[in-house]
Parts: structure tokens; sequence; C-alpha cells
């Protein structure tokens, strides 16, 4: 038996990865259509990352943030909040997405505190969300079978219904969509007394949760407004949206959408260091101040997580990725699409950039999903692997835990040709499941 808690059975061994390819033990090699978990945006075995993580170890690897600020860190915080769509914005890192998001939770309730209004404390999520398997961050989540073992430990968050058109809950759907959701919130903010709301939490774009949700026109303008009557902070989890993947740097910009805290991980160290970052608008972090955040963690601002950032930074710029997202990403969409049409088991394909969904259901003109127990979206991954295919699973879209997604997000590096190998070995897998 391993001594390894693993978190798979049958799972191959992996050897080395390069570009949109990983190699196992046994040499057989798999197309990285998942990037991981929509982490390697710049593709895997990138030498100038490599050599940016080996020249900072060689001169500096750790230091308590405490006690030294460094050059790395300052570069990196400045040349990434010259990207956010935030104004002055002052940046925290961590160690990966879970940790960003307890440090904005923990950023917007002292905010409130330093403006005197201690009573402000709850934050509000979304059903069909996933902010990460930490207790603040999986209380503030919306995936009902992450948190089932630990309901005693949560519950201390509001909740608004999902934004996914697909299976919209808007009874006028599809008018004024996103002015129903934000009347829901406001509605959520009235329930639990305006003067006691921290904060409003969500993925400006969908992640694995809803399966790459856009959001119906309107929406984050609607919530804005309606969290800035009531002094309601916004959050941006940006955590698998952010750097490229949507085909902008950051998925807020799609909608002229401006948070009061923006949280990152996943692509902004493309998986090359555990990097996560919690960013503050000028207004937040004025009103924390210098030692005005009781927050701390032993890893926060690692060096080598900055040089990793900030050389994944400039391959972002240096290979246009950003712009490649966009294109390669609707080519793609377009793509499976019409791959897919004839299969009676895609509900729906949706997504945009290169952070793109498959939504599979049992009957497509009532969109019922398969029973959960028939593990559709495991079996399909299972399959697409022995093609050599890596996606990403996901369950859940369906509500109440039901629903099976195939995940698409491929590093923003892949080329056409492997797109359409993508496509092929995809479609093969899901017609061995008919
Ligand atoms: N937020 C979002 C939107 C995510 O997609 C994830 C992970 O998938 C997280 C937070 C948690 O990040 P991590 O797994 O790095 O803790």
């Amino acid at each position: 038996m391993s001594a390894l808690f693993r978190r798979g059975s049958g799972l191959p061994s992996v050897a080395r990865a390069h570009g949109c390819w990983i190699t196992d033990t046994a040499g057989k090699r798999y197309l990285d259509a998942a990037a991981g978990a929509l982490v390697v945006n710049v593709g895997h075995d990138d030498s100038r990352v490599t050599a940016a993580i080996h020249r900072q170890m060689a001169s500096v690897s750790y230091v308590h943030a405490s006690a030294f600020t460094a050059d790395v860190s300052e570069r990196y915080a400045a040349a990434l909040a010259a990207r956010l769509p935030m104004d002055d914005a002052a940046i925290y890192p961590v160690s990966g997405g879970s940790e960003a998001v307890e440090t904005a939770l923990k950023a917007a309730r002292a905010f409130h505190l330093a403006n005197g209004e201690p009573e402000r404390s709850i934050v509000i999520g979304r059903e069909l969300s996933y902010h990460g398997n930490t207790r603040g961050a999986l209380d503030v989540s919306g995936r009902d079978s992450l948190r089932a073992p630990y309901l005693p430990w949560l519950g201390l968050s509001g909740r608004v219904p999902g934004v996914l058109e697909y299976r919209c809950p808007n009874p006028a759907h599809p008018e004024e969509c996103g002015r129903w959701h934000a009347e829901t919130l406001d509605q959520e903010i009235v329930r639990l007394g305006p003067s006691r709301v921290a904060a409003f939490i969500a993925e400006p774009v969908g992640g694995a949760a809803s399966g790459a949700a856009v959001p119906p026109d309107g929406y984050w303008d609607a919530i804005r407004r309606v969290c800035d009557r009531h002094g309601v902070l916004v959050i941006a989890d940006e955590v698998m949206t952010g750097f490229g993947r949507t085909g902008r740097w950051f998925a807020s910009e799609h909608f002229g959408f401006r948070p009061d805290i923006l949280t990152m991980a996943k692509g902004a160290s493309s998986g090359y260091w555990p990097l996560g970052l919690c960013a503050m608008s000028g207004p937040v972090a004025a009103a924390l101040g210098d030692g005005g955040f009781v927050h701390g963690l032993t890893f926060s601002h690692h060096l080598v997580g900055a040089a990793a950032g900030m050389a994944v930074l400039q391959r972002i710029d240096e290979l246009r990725l950003v712009a490649a997202a966009e294109s390669k990403g609707a080519r793609l969409l377009r793509w499976l699409e019409e791959a897919l049409a004839a299969n009676p088991a895609v509900g729906d394909v949706r997504g945009i950039g290169l952070l793109l969904a498959i939504e599979i259901v049992a009957d497509r003109a009532t969109k019922r999903p398969f029973p959960r127990s028939d593990t559709i979206a495991e079996t399909i991954t299972r399959l697409a692997r022995e093609q050599g295919l890596i996606v990403y699973p996901s369950t859940g879209s369906a509500g109440a835990g039901e629903g099976d997604l195939i995940m698409v997000g491929p590093p923003l590096t892949i080329s056409d040709d492997e797109m359409g190998l993508v496509v092929d070995k995809l479609v093969s897998a899901m017609e061995m499941l008919t």
C-alpha cells in the first residue's frame, strides 16, 4: 500500500510534461485539455519560468514577510496591479486559491471593522459556485457534495441562486435575468439585515461548479448597484478565470466590472509554484492600513512564488496568450458544438475563451440529468484518458448534487492541430459511452 494519500485509484504515474502533453512512466502520452485543473496557462515545461524560479532560489528562497520585503515581490505586485480591473490595488500573496479567498473574506471583515461597522460579518455566496475547500471558503461555496460532510461546521454565510442561463431560475427567463438575479441578491441582503452584510462573493464567469457559465447581460452592473446601495463589498473570485483564461486578463473586464477585492491563483504561476493572491482596491487597502489587518501565513509573500508569477506575466505578454485564448476559444467552442451536435447526451456546450464546458444530460428536451450514481462525468473522463486525453470532470450543475460536466480548458498555448485532436478524442470517448 502506498504511504501517499492518493486522490484517486488506478492513477498513472507522471514522468514528464511539455507544452500541452504529459507522458507517464509507461511511456503513454496524454493531451492535457484541462491544463491540470485549468492551471497551466503558459503550458508545461516553459524554460523561462523554470529559469526564473532557479535564479530566485539561487539568491534567496525564503524570508518571513514580517521581517523583510523584497524587490522581486514589489516588482511583481506592481506589474500585476497594473493589469487588474481595480484602482490602486494592493496585493496580498498566499499559496493557493482557498487561501486567497480566506484572505479576501477576512479583508472584507477588516474593512468594515476599520470603518466602525463591526456588525457587518455575513458574506453572501451563490449556488453553483466554488471558492475553495478550507472552512471559510467552503462556507461561501455552493457545492452541496463538497459541503455535505462538513455541514455542522458551516452555515455562517448567505446564499442566492446560481447563475446558469441553461438552467435559469428566473421565472421570466430569458427576459431580464441579470436584473432578476440582482433583485434576488437585494432581497437576501434585506432578509439578513443590510447593516450585517459584509460582502458578496462570486466568480465573474462560472468555473467548474456551474460549468463555465457566462452571466446574462446586465448582471454585473445590476449586482454592483445593489451592493453599493447597501455598502456591501464585492469580491470577484478569479482563481479560475484570471491570467488570460477567458480571453481577457481578468474575466471581470468582459463586463466592465471593477470589484473591491479580487482573488487569483491557478494561472498566476501556471502551476510552477503554489501561488495565490488577494488584491484589494485602493479604498479597502487604505482602510486596512499598515498593520491594521490581523492575518498572516508562514508561506505568504513567498519570493519564489513572486519570481514564478513575474515570469508567467512576461510569458503571457510575449506569447500574446490573452488574445490567443479569445480567438482559439471561439474556434474550439464552435468545433465542439459542431462535433457534438448529433450526440443526444450533450445538453449544452458553453463558455468563453479557453474556459469551456459540456453539460451531459439524459434527456435533451427536459434537460434531465443522469442519476449521479451513473457517474457519467467520471466515466467520460476515464474513457478520454484511455484515448490519451485529459479533461476535467465536474458535477452538480443541475442542482442537489446532480448533473455531469466535462470541463475543457487546455494551456493557452495549444495549437489548432492539438485542438482538433481534443475534439476527435472527446467525440470518440463520448461515443464509447452511448
Ligand atoms: N476559487 C475558484 C473559483 C476555484 O476554481 C478554486 C479551485 O478550483 C478555488 C477558489 C480554490 O483554489 P485552490 O484549489 O487553489 O485552493
